[in-house]
């Protein structure tokens, strides 16, 4: 809850409190352990972080230490943009998500749980050098790069609608961990890349993935894009545990991108990510958040939904499904079609695998 960069920012911590409320409020957490998160330790932030980057950000922190800091050097860090104003704790803060995210790791790796959840996690723009688009120390990447260093091979799998880039940009040259996200387009959105051609260099090539969508994409062809490449990928790629970033900002009403996915999206997605990781890695699955931003309207629904799936008891979640899903005018949906399957075709040349709608 203290990861809050400022009083008006659209990333507000409360969305988590609010879904957890409402999974407790239909009887969900009686089918879960509430475990508590812990303050990452400098060690493992530098599972994918700088010294120096680490450093920055701790000194930033501190209202008393900040002042000696020149401009370039924020700038460099990412603090110079007002996605990432400098806020008082955002160490402790950001690594107390970190945390979150590797207690999650460690109970799933040993065997105290079967699947877990940090909605407070999925911070997937933070890169080792650099704070990016709200998120300062990325505790999805970590908790990968941790469960790598126990020896898994680890996909991560990322639905938020802005590209998983810090993510992607970690582990580009490391063929043990996939990094796949379907996001908006990097023509229209934030952060601008995620184009199919980015697959990977080196020995890593095919273990990074991209599937862009257009402004406007519904669930249909969503959920289209989303059964054309996971399972495939991931039964390609044999991963022995499945991180997820759930960001759940392709909502019609969220008010910082343009694809119009209602929440009927969400049971479908927590049950596929269920069902391989029971096919393809023993049960392992870390799911995070993500981005969400209408705090009140979709985030608690939507990640009570995909919580649903992950105690197998979807029927307590059923009213949360928006009644009226959004479609577009009949042009714009057709211009979605066309273009996932020219970008769906791109993939599948560049990863050498066929995939279809
Ligand atoms: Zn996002």
């Amino acid at each position: 809850m203290t990861y809050r960069l400022s009083e008006d920012h659209p990333l507000q911590p409360i969305r988590v409190k609010l879904a957890v409320e409402l999974m407790r409020e239909l009887g969900l957490a009686d089918f879960a352990e509430l475990v508590p998160p812990r303050v990452a330790v400098d060690g493992e932030l530098r599972l994918c972080h700088s010294k120096d980057y680490v450093e920055l950000v701790r000194v930033l922190s501190e209202p008393d230490l900040r002042g000696g800091v020149g401009p370039a050097e924020i700038a460099a860090g990412g603090f110079a943009s007002p996605d990432n104003p400098i806020a008082d704790g955002m160490h402790e803060a950001c690594a107390a998500v970190v945390g979150g995210s590797l207690v999650a790791a460690e109970a799933v790796h040993s065997g105290a749980a079967l699947h877990a959840f940090n909605p407070a996690g999925g911070l997937h723009h933070a890169s080792r050098d650099s704070a990016s688009g709200f998120c300062v120390y990325n505790d999805l990447a970590i908790a990968a790069a941790w469960l790598r260093a126990q020896g898994h091979r680890v996909a991560c799998v990322d639905v938020d609608v802005h590209h998983g880039d810090g993510t992607q940009a970690l582990f580009y040259s490391d063929p043990e961990v996939l990094t796949l996200s379907l996001h908006g387009s990097g023509r229209y959105l934030f952060p601008g890349t995620g184009f199919p051609d980015e697959c990977g260099v080196g020995v890593a090539r095919g273990a990074a993935a991209n599937l862009p969508l257009l402004p406007y994409t519904w669930d249909e062809p969503w959920l289209a894009a989303f059964e054309a490449t996971v399972p495939a990928l991931l039964r390609e790629f044999r991963p022995t545990v499945l991180v997820t970033q759930d960001g759940c900002d392709s909502h019609f009403l969220d008010p910082l991108a343009h694809l119009q996915t209602s929440t009927a999206i969400w049971p479908r997605i927590g049950r596929r990510f269920h069902d391989l990781a029971h096919e393809l890695c023993e049960g392992r699955w870390v799911a995070t958040g993500g981005g969400g931003y209408a705090i009140r309207e979709v985030v608690p629904r939507a990640w009570t939904l995909l919580f649903a799936e992950m105690v197998e008891h979807p029927e307590l979640a059923d009213g949360l499904v928006d009644a009226q899903p959004f479609a577009p005018p009949q042009g714009a949906q057709e211009r979605v079609w066309a273009a996932l399957e020219g970008d769906l075709r791109a993939l599948s040349d560049q990863l050498e695998i066929p995939l279809s709608l």
